[in-house]
């Protein structure tokens, strides 16, 4: 029988990770099949079960799910136990191993595909919800001289200041927009859901220093607000989210068949569709 694998979330039908994983499985020569899965709010453990129980794989977990991916799984990598989010899923005879490979994306598609080291750098993260919990510890990892958390929230954002002092690395410091007056910066991430609404996030002007890189997590045809205002604003260099979710697949694509696919036609791909 044909492995069988799929994104869960609600809603699921915009995602592009069906076409992702099937192009993968198809320059690696594995046999899987890859579909999608709407969950009910309140029914996402039973159609995990559900999935689980007729021969499926693994999953891909998608929003509002995350958190409770992370409360099902019984065995979790360390990123999963760091972000307490899970975005894979992999059904092993009797363990549900969780993984949470958001961060390896957004590392690999800054550091590799951008070409932008973020060792040695100044970094902002915008945003406290999933997004940005999942990335932390990645990024942290890579040895910035500093990572910045601004929220609007800021409780929020000290929260995770404080979840985060006890791993390598500089630690985090949680930040108001508006005391980021006068701080500059060489990596600015934005993984607040404000694109999604067409706003921006409360930035003052100047944070971006020369040379620096402007980083959306959202993604779709052209440039995103915060791109768009980024570049007036001096940022060197954009770019969007597109690379970071092909990389995040291509993530779990190893966690799950052990063979680590190439990303690079996939986004040329994707971004000419
Ligand atoms: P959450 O709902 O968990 O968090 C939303 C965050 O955005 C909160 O910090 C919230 O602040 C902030 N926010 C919302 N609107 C505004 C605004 N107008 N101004 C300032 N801050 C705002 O969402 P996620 O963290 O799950 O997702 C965030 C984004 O990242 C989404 O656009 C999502 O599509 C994208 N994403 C992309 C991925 C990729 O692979 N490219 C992977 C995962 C996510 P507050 O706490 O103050 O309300």
């Amino acid at each position: 029988m044909i492995d069988r694998y799929a994104v869960i979330g609600n809603p699921v039908a915009h995602s592009k990770s069906p076409q992702i994983h099937t192009l993968f499985a198809h320059e690696n020569g594995q046999d899987i099949a890859y579909g999608r899965l709407l969950a009910p709010l309140d029914g996402f453990k039973e159609t995990v079960e559900r999935f689980r129980a007729e021969g499926g794989r693994g999953l891909n977990v998608t929003v509002p799910f995350k958190e409770e991916a992370y409360r099902l799984a019984t065995l979790h990598s360390e990123r999963a136990r760091a972000a307490e989010a899970v975005n894979t899923l992999r059904f092993d005879v009797d363990v549900v191993f969780g993984d949470n490979t958001d961060g390896a994306g957004l590392v690999r598609d800054i550091r590799d595909n951008l070409g932008i080291a973020i060792a040695g750098r100044r970094v902002l993260l915008l945003g406290a919800g999933g997004a940005a919990r999942g990335v932390i510890a990645p990024l942290l990892a890579e040895g910035p001289s500093e990572l910045t958390i601004a929220n609007r929230n800021i409780e929020r954002a000290r929260m995770l200041e404080r979840h985060f002092a006890p791993y390598s690395g500089p630690g985090v410091r949680s930040s108001a927009y508006d005391a980021l007056s006068g701080s500059r910066f060489d990596i600015v991430v934005n993984a607040t859901s404000a694109s999604l609404a067409g706003a921006l996030p409360p930035l003052p002007r100047g944070v971006f220093a020369a040379g620096s890189l402007a980083y959306d997590m959202m993604y779709g045809t052209g440039l995103t607000p915060f791109l768009e205002w980024a570049r007036g604003q001096g940022a060197g260099l954009t770019a969007d989210g597109l690379g970071m979710l092909i990389e995040q697949a291509a993530e779990s694509f190893f966690v799950w068949r052990g063979v680590r696919p190439r990303t690079a036609t996939v986004f040329a791909s994707l971004r000419a569709a």
